[in-house]
């Protein structure tokens, strides 16, 4: 007598449901994912407890015909796909049919649904299906789920805290809503409203919904295609960042996914421009034929595999690049004294103090920094407030004003560039800048679908004629050795001196390392270099690469090199440290990237070769500094991401002195 057996129905539903359905949210994304599947176009989701105790989904999509009901709970039983060549033509966010019976099998389920002629409700607990009834008419489908997980004491043991479970629901429910901007989704918890979307198609709008006004103020959009794929999106200006991705919602073909490479790209194409260890908040649209793409890789359907991934890579981080290419990112001054530290620190996991969505729509923003610290904490407690636990750290400044922060509130980043007429500055210090209004986003609430937001297309200016970003600078004078002072009609700018001369630098060794090595240097004492064995074969595998950017290894004995020049631009005094961390840069590469390792030897040159914080520079020094500065094509972050400039607007050193209200 054999020991295997098959399993009974009950028991594999509620093996699946341990993949399928892991916590509350993903409850929530399998039920939302089908109202969606239904052709929905408006979804409310009504939470108790993060959805431990009650999560109630309403749609007004196609609905299930009576006839259906009950095989919608078998196991793998779905109106998606019909056989194996559609598996490769997914169009569906569903198409496993497992959701229904694994949810079923690990809670109290109750649905009533309906084509719109008459409808039919179910009751199943724990998998067992306990009535089948008439029910009204209502097209669309009404599903309660109580009690997730009664019947799976360990799995109930395993869930986190409230402000953690709504945290993750919360991020399922937003990113479903980015994905689907003609859908007006409601999320409400505990009886409180987190989430409504206008569903009017313009994903600003939702995007405004999710991390509000200020946020979208400062995104651009983006846009581009290649051969197989086709993206869009909004992302934000380089100086908003977050401490961690997951503000990086992409989604391909309609359905969120994650995807580290992806990420990574998104990550290349800004840069130089982001801090270290920092994230941008981005929403990826990308198109592209089903076929290309494997979205069965994983029973969340989270994770997909594709084909051609390097030519979407490519693509993005180009993409990223170009939007940036032409806009001032200068940010605007802060008084650090007026930022308070965010009483939002002690309320961030206070749920009960969650404002209703429409108390927590920004509707009064000021434009200045000046004495509207409480506008930054506000909006930090605000934005805090809509992520989860864990996210919550990003907002909890502990040290101090972060320039960031400045942004929270600052007048717009974005501004036209001045023509480059030659202004007296003396005659135009005081001029005043327009007044903050003028860029608002007007915010008005629409009866009945909440938020209804204008946004009016950010202005830039292409420096026509004039390849600057940076408007000319009058240098005023130094401070403390390290910062440059300089004017013009627009206000005060503060320039960190150290940071200017590495994007500086940077920029003219990136060009030299870029260029075969044409010109090269006798050096008059050779440099003998040694390295282990398995070393020294990666170092032969990879000599082109080296070549490249003009270090030339010839073979000297056992395991030694002996290199007898160096190229022309290499900086004095430098030139051995410089070749063996490039070779060494190779050696820590798993895959060598020539790209990669001239940029990486570019920003290490930069930083060696420029002038450190405390040293005098005479005006003339200055000027030249500034000059250079404007002719750089990335004149706001040095290599590191750090910022290079800070502008006071005249307009804001009028309200400091109280020269204007
Ligand atoms: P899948 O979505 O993978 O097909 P599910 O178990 O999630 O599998 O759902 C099974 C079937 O039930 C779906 O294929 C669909 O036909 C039907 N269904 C589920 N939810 C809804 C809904 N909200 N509206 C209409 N039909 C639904
Ligand atoms: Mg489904």
């Amino acid at each position: 007598m054999g020991k295997i057996i098959q399993l009974d129905d009950a028991l594999s539903n509620k093996i699946a449901a341990g993949e399928v359905v892991e916590r509350p949210a993903s409850v929530v994304k399998e039920l939302l994912e089908n109202s969606i599947d239904a052709g929905s176009t408006v979804i409310e989701v009504d939470l108790e407890e993060a959805g431990l105790a009650r999560i109630r989904i309403t749609d007004n999509g196609d609905g299930i015909e009576e006839d259906d009901v009950l095989t919608a709970f078998q196991r793998h039983a779905t109106s998606k796909i019909k056989n194996e060549n559609d598996l490769f033509r997914i169009r569906t966010l569903g198409f496993r049919g497992e959701a229904l019976p694994s949810i079923a099998s690990v809670s109290r389920l109750e649905m009533k649904t309906s084509t719109g002629v008459e409808g039919n409700k179910i009751t199943i607990e724990g998998g067992k299906v306990d009535s089948l009834d008439k029910a009204d008419g209502r097209k669309g489908t009404d599903i309660t789920i109580t009690d997730l997980f009664f019947n799976t004491p360990a799995r109930l043991k395993y869930m986190k805290t409230i402000h953690t479970e709504l945290g993750n629901v919360t991020d399922v429910v937003n990113r479903l809503a980015l994905a689907n901007p003609d859908i007006s989704f409601r999320l409400v918890h505990n009886g409180r409203q987190l989430l409504k979307t206008a569903g009017n198609g313009d994903v600003r709008q939702v995007l405004a919904a999710i991390y509000g006004i200020n946020m979208v103020k400062a995104m651009v959009p983006i846009s581009g295609e290649s051969l197989d794929y086709k993206i869009s999106g909004y992302i934000s200006m380089p100086e908003i960042t977050r401490a961690s991705r997951n503000y990086i919602s992409t989604m391909i073909n309609g359905r969120f996914i994650k995807n580290y490479a992806l990420v990574k790209a998104i990550q290349e194409g800004y840069h130089t421009l982001l801090p270290i260890g920092r994230f941008p908040v981005v929403l990826l649209n990308i198109e592209m034929d089903p076929l290309l793409i494997d979205v069965n890789v994983h029973p969340s359907k989270m994770e997909v595999r594709l084909s051609k991934e390097q030519e979407l890579n490519e693509l993005v981080s180009r993409v990223i690049k170009n939007a940036f290419k032409t806009k001032e990112l200068i940010p605007a001054g802060f008084i650090a004294q007026k930022i308070e530290k965010p009483k939002s620190e002690q309320t961030f996991m206070d749920l009960d103090h969650l404002p209703s969505s429409e108390k927590s729509t920004p509707s009064t923003h000021s434009n200045s920094m000046i004495g509207n610290g409480h506008i930054i904490e506000e909006k930090a407690t605000e934005l805090s407030q809509r992520y989860t636990a864990a996210e919550q750290k990003d907002f909890t400044r502990t040290d101090g004003p972060d320039w960031r922060n400045a942004f929270i509130a600052a007048e717009p980043l974005i501004r036209p560039e001045t023509n480059e007429r030659e202004q007296s500055i003396q005659g135009n210090v005081l001029e005043k800048e327009a007044p903050a209004g003028e860029t608002e986003i007007n915010v008005s609430p629409v009866s009945g679908l909440g938020l209804e937001v204008h946004l009016d297309e950010p202005t830039f200016t292409k420096a026509e004629g004039n390849p600057s970003r940076v408007p000319p600078l009058y240098p005023i004078g130094q401070m403390h050795g390290t910062y440059i002072l300089a004017q013009n009609e627009r206000g005060l700018y503060i320039i960190d001196q150290h940071a200017a001369q590495e994007r500086i630098k940077y920029e003219y060794f990136r060009d030299k390392v870029g260029q075969v090595a044409t010109e090269l240097q006798e050096m008059l004492v050779p440099i003998t270099l040694e390295y282990s064995a398995d070393e020294c074969i990666k170092i032969n595998e990879h000599q082109q690469e080296l070549e490249k950017v003009g270090v030339f290894l010839e073979p000297f004995g056992y395991n030694s090199f002996i290199v007898r020049s160096h190229p022309q631009w290499l900086p004095r005094g430098e030139e051995q440290e410089l070749i063996e961390d490039m070779i060494e840069q190779l050696l820590a590469m798993k895959k060598v990237d020539l790209k990669k390792l001239r940029e990486e030897a570019a920003i290490m040159m930069s930083c060696k070769a420029s002038i450190k914080a405390n040293h005098h520079l005479r005006n003339d020094e200055i000027q030249a500094l500034l000059d250079e500065l404007r002719r750089s094509s990335d004149p706001f972050t040095c290599p590191h991401g750090r910022p290079i400039i800070v502008h006071y607007s005249t307009y804001e050193m009028e309200k400091m002195f109280k020269r204007v209200m």
